[in-house]
C-alpha cells in the first residue's frame, strides 16, 4: 500500500484540536505548540546577522544543527506514538516508506509542501520544498538571499536519513549532513536540500 500523505495530515490537522491549557498539542507522542512564523525567523537572521559576515557560515551551522537535533528527537518520537503504529505503519511496505511518513507530518506541521526527490537507502535524499517559510521570511525582511536560508528544513533532512540508516536512537544523529542546495530566498524556483553521510562524525 503506497503512504497516503492526505491520510496522515488529515490525522494530525484532527488531532491539533486538543490543547492544554497552556496551548501544548500533544500529538503523535510529541508535544508542538503553536508559534509565530515572523518570530522564529527574526530570532534566526538576525542571530546570523549580529555574528557578521564572518560568522554567519557558522551561525549557519548552528542554526542548522539545532534543527537535525530537533527532528531527530521529534520524529523519534512520532514514529513510537501509536497514532504512527494505527495510521502510518500499516501503509509502509519498505523502510524508506518512513520518509514519506515523516513530509506528510511536516507538511501538516506547516513547514511547506515537501516533496521526495530521490532517496538512495543508506547513501543520500534529496528533499524539494516548494513554500519554505524561512526562504518566504528573509525575502520579505531583507531581499534577495546571498546563500540558502532553510536551516531548519535543512537540518531536518539530515535528521529523516539519521533516523533510518544512523545508529540506534539516541547514537545515530548526524550520520548524515545537509546542505540547500537551492533556496528560494536567493532566487531559485524551490528550495532543495540534500542529505549525505557525513563521514567527519559529527557536526
Ligand atoms: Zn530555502
Amino acid at each position: 500500500m503506497p503512504i497516503d500523505g492526505l491520510k496522515i495530515i488529515q490525522a494530525v490537522m484532527e488531532s491539533s484540536r486538543i490543547r492544554e491549557s497552556k496551548g501544548i498539542i500533544p500529538i503523535f507522542g510529541v508535544y508542538v505548540s503553536l508559534f509565530f512564523v515572523q518570530y522564529y525567523n527574526r530570532l534566526s537572521f538576525q542571530y546570523e546577522k549580529l555574528l557578521g559576515e564572518k560568522g554567519a557560515a557558522q551561525a549557519a551551522a548552528y542554526l542548522t544543527e539545532a534543527a537535525q537535533e530537533c527532528g531527530y528527537a521529534t520524529f523519534h518520537g512520532v514514529r513510537n506514538s501509536w497514532e504512527w503504529q494505527e495510521i502510518v505503519q500499516p501503509m509502509i511496505e519498505k523502510p524508506e516508506d518512513q520518509i514519506l511518513g515523516f513530509t506528510a507530518m511536516a507538511e501538516a506541521f506547516g513547514w511547506g509542501a515537501l516533496q521526495i526527490q530521490k532517496i538512495v537507502p543508506y547513501v543520500e535524499l534529496r528533499l524539494r520544498v516548494h513554500d519554505s517559510y524561512e526562504a518566504t521570511g528573509y525575502q520579505q525582511v531583507y531581499g534577495r538571499a546571498p546563500s540558502g536560508k532553510c536551516y531548519m528544513l535543512r537540518g531536518v533532512t539530515g535528521a529523516f536519513m539519521d533516523l533510518l540508516y544512523g545508529d540506534d536512537y539516541p547514537d545515530g544523529c548526524f550520520s548524515f549532513k545537509a546542505e540547500e542546495i537551492r533556496c528560494r530566498a536567493k532566487g531559485d524556483a524551490f528550495c532543495e536540500f540534500w542529505a549525505r553521510k557525513n563521514d567527519a562524525g559529527h557536526p
